[in-house]
Order: C-alpha cells, then sequence, then structure tokens
C-alpha cells in the first residue's frame, strides 16, 4: 500500500487518492507542463491518521521521508541546508475542490540558518527575510492556531512607526526586526517556540492540514455540497517557486473563459512581486490579465498557449494559478473553473464549435439545476433608477432586498421571510451561511476571484465586488457612498452582471432563451427520448412555455379558470344553488366563459396535446373565509339588522359552514365532487368539445386529453369517463363532427397506484400526480409539514430530501413503478407522465427516464431545464 506519490509517478493512483489539487499537478506534469516538482500524500494517509488517533504512522513516516529524498535529489537542493537550501510548499487538496477551506503553508523550510543562504544566493536579502517572516506568519496561523491579525497588526504598527505606506518600503533590515518579534508572537500565543528544525516543521504542517480537514469551515462546506465526511484531504508537498523575487517576478489566477460571460479569453488578474494569496487577499489590488500582455509578453502568450492545451486536454474551461519567477512561468494549479450559467451554455456551445467536445459532451457539462439562472429576472431597462454605485460583475443576476451587514443576521431574517442583500468589506468562510440566505452580496474589498466572488458564482446568486466607493460602518450599521447614507434595513437592488447598485426597489423583467442556449436545447432534444411538457393554465403561461420549448400540456387546472373575479360570483351561485334549477343556471352561465378559455387555449397550443383536469379542489375554496364572514355579519347585525345584504350574508355563511370539512384535502374533491355533482363536470366537458368543435372548424387540430383526479378505484373512473364519453357523443353528434381525444386518470391514491392494473382497464392514459401522491403515501400534509416538522427531518438526517422537492424514490417512487407496470400490463401502449413539483427536478427526472414514463411537466419557467435533465438522462 503506498501512502506517497511523486507527481511524475502517479499513473496508478485516481482522484480519490491524490485529490483535486494533487491529481491535476501530476497530469500537468506528464503533459509537460512546468510545474514545481513535489509528492502528494494521499487520502488513504489521512484515513489512516485519523484511525490512528490524529497519529501519523511510522509508515506514512517513512514514505514521506523517502520522497522528500527523492524531491531533494531531483531539485538539488536540501531541506535545511544553509548553503543551499530547499523550500517547500505544503498544499491541502481534497477530492472535491474546496475553495478556501483548507490552509496552505508556503516557504517551509525556512530558519535562522536557511534565510542566510537564501539570501546569499539569490543575492536578495530583502526577498529572503520578507518570505521567512511570510513563512513564520503562516505557520503560527495554521499550525499553531495564532491568530494571524496579531501578526499584521505588528506589521502595521511597525509601518507606522517608521512611516512607511506599504510593504514594499520594507528593506531586510526591516523585516529583520520583525521576524524577531514575529517569533516572540509566536512564542507567547502558541506556548512554543517556532521550530527551527525544517522536519519538524514539515510534520506539524502536514499534521495540520489533516486536522484542518474537520476544521468548522471544512465541515459546514461538505455539508453545503453534500460532500461525504470519509473522503479525507491528500496534501501536496511542493518545492517552492517565488513570485516574490522583484519586477520579473509575479503571481497570478485566471480563468481560460470568461467565467461570467463564457467569452473566449483569458480572464484573470495577477500582482508583480507577490505571492501566493497575495492576490485573493484583496491587499493590494490585482491588475487584470490583459496587462501582462504589455509588461511580460513571453509569459503570456506561454500562458495563452498553456490554457489552451489545458482546455483541450480536459475538454473543459479551466481555472488555473501561476507564478512567475524571474521571468520563467510556473503552473501551480488547474481544475474544471466554476462559472455562471450563461457562460456554461457558451463554452458547451463554443467548444463543439472548436472541436473539443462533442454535442453529447457539451450536453454534460451544463448542469441543469445551474441554467435555471438563466430564467431568472433581470432589471428592467427601461425603468429610471439612480445608480448609487458600482463595483466588479463577479455573478449575473438581479436582485432586492434589505441591507444587512452580518451573515447570523442574513439568515435570520431570510427564515423569517424577508429578502436581504449581504453587504460586507469582504467575506470569510465564516459568511458562507450568509451569502447562502441572502439574495445577493456586495463587498467593498476583494477582485472578482476574491471568496464572495467564487462562493456566489459557484452557488448562482448574485454578486457584486470591491465596490470601493461605498463606506461601511459595521459597528453603527450603514454605509456610505458620497453623501447618501444607506442604513440597515434600506431597500437596495443590485445588478451583478454589470456591477450597479441602485436605491430601492427596481422592477425586474422576465429572460428570454438566447441563440446559443436555443442551439443547445435542440441537442438536447434531439439526444432525448423523454418529452417535456408544461404545466399552464392560461393562454399566457402556454406561450412562454412552448417558447421555452414544451412539447405539450401536462397538466392544465380548470380551477383556475374558476377564481378569476368576474366569475367567482357566478360560481359561487352554483355551489350554493338550492335546486337543480338554480344550479343548472349558474353552470350555464359559466359554460361560455369556460368554453372560450378551451377555444383560447387551443388555438395557442396548434394542435399539441393538452392534458384538461377537471375540476379538482374542494368547492369551500371558492367561498369567501369564514371568519371574514362571521365578522361582516356580526357588524351588520349591530348597524343594519333588517337589511338584505345581511341574510344573503348569513345564508353564506351557513352553506360554507355546511361545506366546511375537516380534512378538505381528502374530502369532497377531484372526482368525487363529479361523482355526486356530474352536472359541474358535465358543464366543463360540454366546454371543451364545443370549443374543440369550433377550433377544429378553424382549420387547428386539437388534442385533448381528459384528465379525471383523485381516482382511488376504477369505478370511479369508469363513470366518469362514460361521462365524458356521453358528452363528447352530444356534441359530435350537433355538429356533424368526430372527435380524438383521450380520457385518463391522474395517479394520485395510493389505491390507484396499487390497483393501476383495473385502473387501466377505462384509462388512455396515466399521469402521476406525484404531489398528492407523496402527501397520501407519507401522511402527510402539504401544507402543514413544511414549516412544522419536514425541515428538522430533513437537518436531522430523517429523511434525506424533502420528498415534495425530490421525489421519494424508495416509497412513492415504488408506486409510481408499480403502477407504470402494471397499467402497461393490462394497456401495452398506455401513456405515462408525470405532474407535480418533481417534473422539472434534476433526480426526479432520471427516475421517470428510468421507470419508462412517456413525459414528464413541470412549470413553464423549468421546461428549459426540464429539457436539459432529460437528455442528460437519456445520455
Ligand atoms: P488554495 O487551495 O487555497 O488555492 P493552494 O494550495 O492552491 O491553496 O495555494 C494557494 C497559493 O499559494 C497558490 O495559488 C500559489 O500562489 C501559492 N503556492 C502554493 N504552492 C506554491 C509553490 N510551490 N510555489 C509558489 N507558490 C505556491
Ligand atoms: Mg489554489
Ligand atoms: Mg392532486
Amino acid at each position: 500500500k503506498e501512502f506517497v506519490f511523486m507527481f511524475d509517478h502517479q499513473e496508478s493512483a485516481g482522484k480519490e487518492m491524490l485529490g483535486g489539487k494533487g491529481a491535476n499537478l501530476a497530469e500537468m506534469t506528464r503533459i509537460g507542463l512546468p510545474v514545481p516538482y513535489g509528492f502528494t500524500i494521499t487520502t488513504s494517509a489521512c484515513n489512516a491518521y485519523y484511525d490512528a488517533g490524529q497519529k501519523i504512522s511510522p509508515e506514512v513516516e517513512k514514505e514521506v521521508t523517502d520522497s522528500l529524498k527523492i524531491l531533494e535529489q531531483t531539485t538539488g537542493k536540501r531541506l535545511g541546508d544553509p548553503s543551499n537550501p530547499l523550500l517547500v510548499s505544503v498544499r491541502s487538496g481534497a477530492v472535491h475542490s474546496m475553495p478556501g477551506m483548507m490552509d496552505t503553508v508556503l516557504n517551509l523550510g525556512m530558519n535562522d540558518e536557511t534565510v542566510k543562504g537564501i539570501a546569499e544566493l539569490t543575492d536578495n536579502p530583502r526577498f529572503a527575510y520578507d518570505s521567512y517572516r511570510r513563512f513564520i506568519q503562516m505557520f503560527g496561523d495554521v499550525v499553531l492556531g495564532v491568530d494571524s491579525s496579531l501578526y499584521e497588526k505588528r506589521l502595521e504598527t511597525f509601518r507606522d512607526e517608521h512611516g512607511y505606506k506599504s510593504d514594499v518600503e520594507l528593506a531586510a533590515e526591516d523585516w529583520k526586526d520583525i521576524i524577531e518579534t514575529y517569533k516572540n508572537i509566536t512564542q507567547e500565543e502558541a506556548g512554543r517556540t517556532f521550530p527551527q528544525d525544517p522536519k519538524e516543521q514539515l510534520f506539524l504542517t502536514i499534521n495540520a492540514v489533516f486536522d484542518s480537514w474537520n476544521n468548522k469551515r471544512a465541515v459546514l462546506y461538505r455539508q453545503l455540497h453534500d460532500i461525504p465526511g470519509h473522503l479525507g484531504t491528500a496534501v501536496n508537498v511542493q518545492s517552492m517557486v517565488f513570485g516574490n523575487m522583484g519586477d520579473h517576478s509575479g503571481t497570478g489566477v485566471a480563468f481560460t473563459r470568461n467565467p461570467s460571460t463564457g467569452e473566449s479569453e483569458l480572464y484573470g488578474e495577477y500582482l508583480i512581486n507577490a505571492q501566493g494569496e497575495d492576490v485573493v487577499a484583496g491587499i493590494r489590488t490585482p491588475q487584470p490579465i490583459a496587462d501582462l500582455e504589455k509588461e511580460m509578453p513571453d509569459v503570456y502568450k506561454q500562458l495563452v498557449e498553456t490554457s489552451q492545451l489545458l482546455e483541450k486536454h480536459y475538454g473543459d474551461m479551466q481555472d488555473i494559478e501561476f507564478t512567475v519567477e524571474h521571468g520563467n512561468l510556473f503552473m501551480l494549479q488547474t481544475r474544471n473553473g466554476k462559472r455562471t450559467a450563461q457562460a456554461a451554455v457558451r463554452i458547451a456551445v463554443d467548444m463543439v464549435k472548436e472541436g473539443i467536445l462533442s454535442e453529447r459532451e457539451a450536453l454534460l457539462r451544463v448542469d441543469p439545476d445551474q441554467i435555471d439562472q438563466l430564467l431568472h429576472n433581470h432589471i428592467d431597462p427601461e425603468h429610471k433608477r439612480k445608480q448609487l454605485a458600482t463595483g466588479l460583475p463577479a455573478s449575473p443576476g438581479a436582485a432586492t432586498g434589505q441591507v444587512v451587514f452580518d451573515a447570523d443576521e442574513a439568515e435570520v431574517l431570510t427564515n423569517e421571510g424577508k429578502e436581504v442583500i449581504l453587504v460586507r468589506p469582504e467575506t470569510t468562510p465564516e459568511d458562507i451561511h450568509g451569502i447562502v440566505a441572502s439574495k445577493a452580496t456586495v463587498t467593498t474589498r476583494g477582485g472578482m476571484t476574491s471568496h464572495a466572488a467564487v462562493v456566489a458564482r459557484g452557488m448562482g446568486k448574485a454578486c457584486i465586488c470591491g465596490c470601493e466607493a461605498m463606506k461601511i460602518d459595521l459597528e453603527a450599521e450603514y454605509f456610505t457612498v458620497g453623501d447618501t447614507v444607506v442604513n440597515k434595513g434600506d431597500v437596495i437592488t443590485i445588478d451583478g452582471a454589470s456591477g450597479e447598485i441602485f436605491l430601492g426597489e427596481i422592477p425586474m423583467i422576465a429572460p428570454e432563451l438566447s441563440d446559443v442556449f436555443q442551439l443547445l436545447l435542440t441537442w438536447a432534444d434531439e439526444a432525448s427520448t423523454l418529452d417535456v411538457r408544461t404545466n399552464a393554465d392560461t393562454p399566457e403561461d402556454v406561450r412562454k412555455a412552448l417558447e421555452f420549448g414544451a412539447a405539450g400540456i401536462g397538466l392544465c387546472r380548470t380551477e383556475h379558470m374558476f377564481m378569476d373575479p368576474e366569475r367567482i360570483p357566478a360560481v359561487q351561485k352554483m355551489i350554493l344553488a338550492d335546486t337543480d334549477e338554480a344550479r343548472e343556471k349558474a353552470l350555464d352561465r359559466l359554460l361560455p366563459m369556460q368554453q372560450q378559455d378551451f377555444e383560447r387555449m387551443f388555438e395557442t397550443m396548434q394542435g399539441r396535446p393538452i392534458n384538461i383536469r377537471l375540476l379538482d379542489p374542494p368547492l369551500h375554496e371558492f367561498l369567501p373565509n369564514k371568519e371574514d364572514l362571521l365578522v361582516d355579519v356580526t357588524k351588520l347585525q349591530l348597524t343594519d339588522p333588517d337589511s338584505e345584504e345581511l341574510k344573503e350574508k348569513e345564508n353564506l355563511l351557513r352553506n360554507v359552514r355546511l361545506l366546511e370539512e375537516s380534512n378538505p384535502m381528502l374530502g369532497l374533491r377531484g372526482c368525487r365532487l363529479g361523482m355526486i355533482h356530474p352536472e359541474i363536470y358535465e358543464m366543463q366537458l360540454t366546454a371543451i368539445f364545443q370549443a374543440m368543435s369550433g377550433v377544429l372548424r378553424k382549420g387547428i387540430d386539437v388534442n385533448p386529453e381528459i384528465m379525471i383526479p383523485l381516482v382511488s378505484t376504477v369505478d370511479e373512473l369508469k363513470e366518469m369517463r362514460q361521462l365524458a364519453i356521453n358528452v363528447a357523443g352530444r356534441v359530435e353528434e350537433k355538429s356533424g363532427q368526430t372527435f380524438t381525444y383521450l380520457v385518463g386518470t391522474m395517479i394520485e391514491t395510493p389505491r390507484a397506484a396499487l390497483t393501476a392494473d383495473r385502473v387501466a382497464e377505462e384509462a388512455d392514459f396515466f399521469s402521476f400526480g406525484t404531489n398528492d401522491l407523496t402527501q397520501m403515501t407519507f401522511g402527510f400534509s402539504r401544507d402543514d409539514a413544511e414549516g412544522k416538522f419536514l425541515q428538522h427531518y430533513v437537518e436531522d438526517g430523517v429523511l434525506p430530501k424533502n420528498p415534495f422537492m425530490t421525489l421519494d424514490q424508495e416509497g412513492v417512487g415504488k408506486l409510481v413503478e408499480n403502477g407504470v407496470s402494471l397499467g402497461r400490463a393490462t394497456k401495452p401502449g398506455l401513456k405515462t407522465g408525470i405532474c407535480g413539483e418533481h417534473g422539472g427536478e434534476k433526480a426526479s427526472i432520471q427516475f421517470c427516464f428510468d421507470t419508462g414514463l412517456d413525459y414528464v411537466s413541470c412549470s413553464p419557467f423549468r421546461v428549459p431545464a426540464a429539457r436539459l435533465a432529460a437528455a442528460h438522462a437519456t445520455i
């Protein structure tokens, strides 16, 4: 069993062993890129460390020592050798990239003796002592747990005392002073001397990296991203190269394409004469990578070539870290770059055009969940607005919310249902929960690669960074821009794509699909065998959904047609009718309205299938609220006891009480309504078929699928189906036309799923109504469960996911599978689909594909994501 691999001998170990960073360092070494040499201590060594009670075993220790020897031989330097010292970085690297979660120590191997050697060898004492003080600080912070601001404060004081404005002005002698005080700080705070023995430095650091796997930030990050804790981290020990050796040196980070727009251009930042974290720390403001072309043309050219090589090799956009030492480029890291949805789509499509990816590969590069972002609102450009300030457009998307300055508070307010925007000088991993909770994040410091920017882009949240015009007073909880004061709780609107911040709320407009996105979705449809339909009740929704590529309507709920304020009086009359006659009269008034609804829907659909569900909710939903009525009646009794109005309201109240049920969702609703009051369904069916007749006459094809809801026994369906056939027959007879239509049912009670072979005898199709099916299978009331206990269940791991959002495959899924196979046993060609929230969700779509459904149906705005997810499921 091997615990350690040299960078050029890692073929046999995979990413799980080497971690992402180690695996990619090895890969870059193998394809001939300039990577400082080193070795990787594997994740199994990390797990062995924990198994042994946080101790490095003798085997691991021996392998590290042997590998160090190889490193020393290859570089010709020795750890701790004053005449030619090897300096290394010790870098954590888990399987999944966890930006900023784990700590890196640079310049390890420095001590009172080697620093002299470095000074002499490089003929640059200032550099040597600067590197040494950096090492003491990093080592103190990461390994010994010293608060690193203590070192920084010391440095600040020193600068003030000496009248220096920036670190560049400090000379070697100054750094020597600093180093002595740094050692003292370490001694005082850590209760031990700063270790001079480089071997001891190395092993203490390896321990610390292993320990950091379980630090609070790392654990939280893993929870947020569903990364299991048993994976462990690898440790990379790598010889140092120096970006802080003078004006021909520097360090930088870059994306091989623009991570915000996807444009094919090298995109990033660098700093001359700087080391490691300087770029991301926001201490000095970095220069855009384009400047490097002028400053170091050869290096820039090499960097561009390297990034193209890496993209070809990985078939994906890369996020790289590099250092230039005396004009020589070194690659320190590469990984698949995080990007916005817009960029993801553009990059995938461009890479097909460039021959890097096939269409299918390109589809897999884009996450269906992520492209939801593209369908989010953006600021209405026509609307008058007052720009407050601008920062860097770190992550696109627009958001409006109240200003908060604290991550905890952002979380609390969001849980209370408020919409907030987190405003911070900068963010650290400790603020992640606040970024998650907020609609958007704004920082005053840091660039496009700062912590806030990276995290927000990853989560698809709007973010603006480096908005320097904003001056924040965290204590008093306000910020100013010029003379304008914005207090906590004030509302601002931000546009992450332009970097603009505005005062107050600005209206948003609905998005449209870009040409590139359309193209990608066309590929998705070609690759996929699962249709995507939409849930839509109005012609407006249908138009949107068709624009988004819906193949048909999977669920048209007719109750929304009843809710119209102009119709509700007629609906109430229908419900409250004492006599059949009165009811017929009310229904006659509703009929033309319903018919018109269907005509418009059919015309918009142009022959695509449209699944119409007959009335489903309990009738009391159409009546006024009982408490409100009671108040009105009481008032009227006092003020106007003889009025007509009082009589009407009293009557209404009586009826509301009569219709009241203790479990309305399990009461008189769905097909039970049709069974008890067939005239309601009859009216709806008449409207459907008369509409069909008219639209057909205009030469437009119509393909309705009539869906009977909430069936639990085949006889209900049989009776309702007959009703449909009778009505259709009557209309056919009158108009002399023949109609093609389907009659089927929603499978949403467990009994219907269990007896699906019987139900299928009377059904032309099944549509799995997984909202109700989930509710009834669990016995969870959807309206109550989420707020009352479901959240706890998910947090405590009683349930892996909210079953109303991600289909519970183990339980509800079994009913679906069973329903499909029983149904198809009776009717081999039975059409099957799913409606309900799950129809637009990635994992549930995969399940629907695996189960052999013909289509999924989801809300119009989920249609593009669902088309992509359907392609992923098929590929
Ligand atoms: P993170 O995972 O937080 O990005 P890294 O291990 O990548 O941490 O290290 C952060 C930075 O430290 C790198 O981007 C690089 O600038 C610097 N660094 C790491 N190893 C070396 C090295 N061997 N030589 C020079 N700089 C290094
Ligand atoms: Mg890095
Ligand atoms: Mg239902």
